[in-house]
């Protein structure tokens, strides 16, 4: 599926614009990302503090790549002038593509989506940045679902190099070859796979997450847990990554997952994220989680 997404990419025509709706930590690293390799790329957000937010991200690691010399000033104006913040939706007509990534709620998702499908060209592809929410789910109000697709970035944007790019029942093979095209210009790996609760990454990684907080529950102590992923080789353990994420998102994720698959993600007993997440604990967003944070 892969191979002929990327040859049918080489052959459909190229994102030349690009548009973003949400301009939180999803929003403004896309922005960055498209910007850096070279796509403009309109910034939309309904609160100014939003889009002052994704701006000022942006600048802060282009300040980190000018002060390791690895960009010029020059080229940090360069690429700031690509991304175009705004509040209106009028400065997304012409884009070729738009990726939704306001707030994982299935409510605002079902009104913003027609909404941006309305503004832009019919040629226009609108993909959906969700981390859980189903993407027929999110197609039913659409007059276009050819046009409607997943495309899921993870945190940090800049950082992390896989995409997916999760087909709808409807979405139209150009589509998708369209959008294996653009997360390519953005120097990102896409992989294209199907519409199931969690995609591929989630649904590998939180039957993972399941495991740990087996044991936790069972009385081993998580620093120790943490401690042997780490000498086995991953960036990071379990517990540290759950913060990381944030416990409001790792349990609605896992609730989303236990949904889909109740016979092998279903837990009889609270977990720790869950009790944690019951005490405010939201990892480092707020400093309390498995760790605190200064
Ligand atoms: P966030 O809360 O940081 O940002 C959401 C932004 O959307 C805010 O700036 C808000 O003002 C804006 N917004 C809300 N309603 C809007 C509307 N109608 N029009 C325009 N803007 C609107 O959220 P986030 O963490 O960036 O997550 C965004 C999406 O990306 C979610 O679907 C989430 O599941 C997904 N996602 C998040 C992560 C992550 O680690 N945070 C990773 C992958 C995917």
């Amino acid at each position: 599926v892969m191979k002929h997404a990327k040859n049918l990419a080489k052959t459909e025509t190229k994102i030349e614009q690009a548009g973003v709706i949400g301009a939180g930590i999803m929003g403004g690293g896309i922005a960055y990302q498209s910007a850096y390799t070279g796509t403009p790329i309109v910034m939309k957000d309904i609160q100014q503090n939003g889009i002052d937010l994704g701006i000022s991200e942006a600048t802060k690691l282009l300040d980190g790549l000018e002060t390791k010399g690895k960009i010029t000033a020059d080229k940090k104006q360069h690429v700031l002038d690509k991304i175009t913040p705004t509040l209106n939706y009028q400065e997304i007509n012409a884009v070729d593509i738009v990726v939704e990534a306001v707030v994982e709620n299935p409510k605002v998702k079902h009104a913003v989506l027609p909404e941006v499908e309305s503004q832009v060209k019919e040629t226009a592809i609108v993909a959906s940045n969700t981390s859980t929410i189903s993407i027929d789910y999110l197609a039913q109000p659409l007059a276009r679902p050819e046009n409607f697709l997943g495309m899921h970035f993870f945190n940090p944007v800049h950082k992390m190099p896989l995409v997916e790019v999760i087909r709808g029942t409807q979405t139209s093979e150009s589509a998708v070859a369209k959008t294996v095209g653009y997360a390519l210009a953005m120097k990102k790996k896409p992989v294209v796979v199907k519409d199931c609760p969690g995609f591929l990454v989630n649904r590998v990684l939180f039957p993972y997450l399941g495991a740990f907080m087996q044991m936790v529950h069972e009385g081993v102590d998580f620093i120790q847990i943490d401690k042997a992923m780490e000498s086995f080789g991953w960036p990071m353990g379990p517990a540290y990554l759950c913060d990381v994420i944030g416990m409001d998102t790792t349990v609605h994720a896992a609730n989303v997952l236990a949904d889909g698959f109740p016979d092998r993600m279903k837990y009889d007993f609270t977990t720790a994220a869950e009790h944690l997440l019951k005490n405010e604990c939201l990892g480092q967003k707020n400093g309390h989680g498995f760790y605190h944070y200064e």
